[in-house]
């Protein structure tokens, strides 16, 4: 067998075995397209998009360009929801984000059909719209399922887990979401704000890997005001286990200090080198000085974020607070490709306020 010699990319220099940009460029590059877009370009590109619907399954065309400025322009989708209602097309549910009474009260009309054949994609964009109505409907349908639910695996309670909401046995709303958003971005700049993956000095008791404090989180700073802590968190794993076992159970007070357990291990082998956690605490990841679209995550480019709704590698998952069996509410997702090269996957991190815990689980394709 010959020996490929690697290409490194143009930008960053990461190695890999194909011509020009490294994957991580690219997307980084796609993004600053719809970023920078003026807001005359965006009204034609929504133009386009509603002129294309009916092509929105192939990833290379209008696809591509609603799910950027989702992403990263928080665009309004009322017409798009219109186009694509009356196209018969419910993918993505985030097209009906913003869809008029009109359009929500007809795709209610269709999830009460009893046999309604496409009932998990029209769940997915209510629970995007996720109105009070929406709730009180969902509600209804759980409570007297109709015939169309013994094709689907869960309640509506679930589905609307995806638009960031639920609701509890009393149908109450429960908030699986805060409604802001900031990314953690590489930067230069002095930020204490929000601290990546530092050091602790302790060891793993399972596998004996350096723990690290995935995130320090100063609630006083005025972006993280959302997140309604008094002080700062921190927030410790192992990077070894942590994306091999069920889950980290962290329990944390507003003076940093912490501990944490993990949930079922299945390996008790240290995989990551003094090398790679050296690189994975010296990353340059800061919160953004702005706000950024809820969708913000949901983009092509592998960004971490603080609050907003997440881009789910699998399905989406919430957590009960082990303290107090409520639902706990998506606190950040961290891409471990910003963290370490070649990792895979995305480490969810959910808390309870009320209790002061935190879950940290992993995701991978
Ligand atoms: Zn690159
Ligand atoms: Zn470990
Ligand atoms: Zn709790």
């Amino acid at each position: 067998m010959t020996k490929r010699t690697p290409i490194p990319c143009p930008e960053c220099a990461r190695e890999k075995y194909f011509e020009g940009l490294c994957y991580a460029c690219n997307s980084r590059k796609l993004r600053l397209h719809y970023e920078l877009m003026t807001q005359e370009q965006v009204a034609a590109t929504i133009a386009n998009i509603i002129d294309q619907i009916e092509t929105i399954e192939d990833w290379d065309k209008v696809y591509k360009d609603f799910i950027g400025l989702l992403a990263y322009q928080d665009i309004n989708t009322k017409e798009i929801a219109k186009a694509a209602f009356r196209k018969n097309i419910f993918h993505p549910p985030t097209l009906y984000r913003n869809a008029s009474d009109e359009i929500q009260d007809q795709l209610i009309a269709l999830i009460k059909q009893p046999n309604c054949s496409s009932a998990s994609a029209i769940l997915n964009c209510l629970s995007i719209i996720g109105s009070k109505k929406v709730q009180d409907v969902f509600f209804e349908l759980e409570k007297n399922p109709l015939p169309w639910r013994k094709n689907l695996y869960v309640d509506p309670s679930f589905y609307a887990g995806l638009g960031g909401w639920t609701f509890n046995n009393d149908g109450e709303r429960v908030a699986l979401q805060y409604k802001e958003c900031y990314a953690l971005l590489e930067d230069e700049r002095t930020d204490n704000a929000v601290k990546v993956s530092t050091v602790t000095g302790a060891h793993c008791t399972v596998c004996n890997c350096a723990v690290v404090n995935i995130l320090t989180l100063d609630g006083t700073d005025e972006r993280l005001r959302f997140l309604e802590l008094s002080g700062t968190i921190q927030l410790p794993i192992c990077p070894n286990c942590a994306s091999m076992c069920e889950k980290t159970i962290i329990q944390y007070q507003v003076n940093g200090t912490s501990t944490f357990e993990m949930i079922d291990p299945f390996v008790t082998e240290n995989y990551l080198s003094e090398e790679a956690i050296q690189k994975l605490t010296n990353n340059h990841l800061r919160l953004s000085l702005t706000p950024k679209p809820i969708y913000y995550a949901c983009g092509n480019d592998d960004v971490s974020t603080i609050g907003g709704s997440p881009e789910w590698v699998q399905d989406w998952q919430y957590e009960n607070c082990p303290n107090c069996q409520k639902k706990m509410k998506l606190l950040a997702a961290i891409s471990w490709d910003q963290l370490m090269e070649y990792t895979e996957g995305t480490l969810y991190i959910e808390n309870c306020n009320s209790c002061s815990i935190a879950v940290a689980f992993h995701q991978q394709t």
